[in-house]
């Protein structure tokens, strides 16, 4: 069995990014780790949600709690590093927050729990952090590096297959992003996509998981607010690029289904999803 170690930047990013595939590790025995860079100190709750004297970072705490409970997750660390707000904002340039931190100092810390863990995967976000966050963009740099220093084996790249995200926003008239015009540079091309795990199976769990960050993901926001077929089309698929080991590029193998295949070692292929699907999720 695999250790699997998700590097995202806030509570809520686990489940919209890599719900559906942390889900389908953990019932496929494999150890599943989420590191969070931040709190998400800055993300917005509506009027009247929190209780009287609970802050934004408490409830995204527990939320954050619940996610990992609903989606098998084994252990989950916060680096501590403070949000950094949307690109261009004052934040960015706070000297507690994320993106301004030093990256190679922010590495150390990740690469010391990639090796205590033995982690055998490590997962992060392309290059532009799927959708250009400082936040995002700086866990790219640092998981990078982190990966580097730890000598983890097996690196993958969170990302969007942002072919496939337009057509299906064109096709069926649906917002699907803040502004239609974000879809253009959401993720990356179709041809840049190594891996592809389909996570319909588990769709329930990844719908769960989205919504215990009610302070983020209201209802009736465009994340949740369509019927479970449709939920499962636009958020049933978690597309990867593999960086390490290099995928055979030469090879028109199609994209691979599973993180933990290129992991080598035993269990690595032991599962499929059909097959842990069969046994009910
Ligand atoms: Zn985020």
């Amino acid at each position: 069995m695999a250790t699997v170690v998700f590097f995202h930047a806030h509570p809520d990013d686990e489940a919209i990014a890599t719900g559906g595939t942390m889900a389908s590790l953990a019932d496929g025995g494999h150890r599943v780790v989420l590191v969070t860079a931040t709190a998400g100190e800055l993300g917005e709750a509506p009027d009247g949600l929190l209780d009287d004297g609970e802050s934004l970072v408490d409830r995204r705490g527990k939320e954050l709690a619940e996610a990992c409970r609903i989606l098998g997750v084994e252990r989950h660390v916060g680096l501590g590093f403070r949000d950094s707000g949307m690109a261009g904002e004052e934040t960015n340039r706070d000297p507690a927050a994320f993106a301004a931190t030093d990256t190679e100092q922010a590495a150390h810390l990740l690469a010391d729990l990639l090796v205590e863990e033995g982690a055998h995967v490590l997962v992060i976000y392309d290059e532009h952090g799927v959708y250009d966050h400082p936040d995002h963009i700086k866990v790219h740099e640092v998981g990078r590096r982190a990966s580097d220093l730890a000598g983890t084996a097996v690196l993958y790249l969170a990302t969007l297959d942002r072919d496939r995200v337009v057509a299906l926003a064109s096709a069926s008239d649906r917002q699907l992003a803040e502004s239609p015009h974000e879809l253009d540079t959401m993720g990356v091309p179709g041809w840049r996509i190594t891996t592809e795990v389909d996570v319909r199976p588990w769709i329930d769990r990844k719908r769960a998981a989205m919504a215990a960050h009610a302070s983020q993901i209201a209802p009736d926001s465009f994340f949740l607010d369509m019927p479970p077929e449709v939920f499962s089309e636009v958020w049933g698929l978690e597309a990867y690029i593999r960086v390490r080991p290099e995928p055979a590029r030469d090879v028109p193998t199609g994209r691979e289904t599973s993180l933990v295949l290129a992991a080598g070692g035993p269990g690595a292929d032991a599962d499929s999803a059909e097959q842990v699907a069969e046994r009910g999720s």
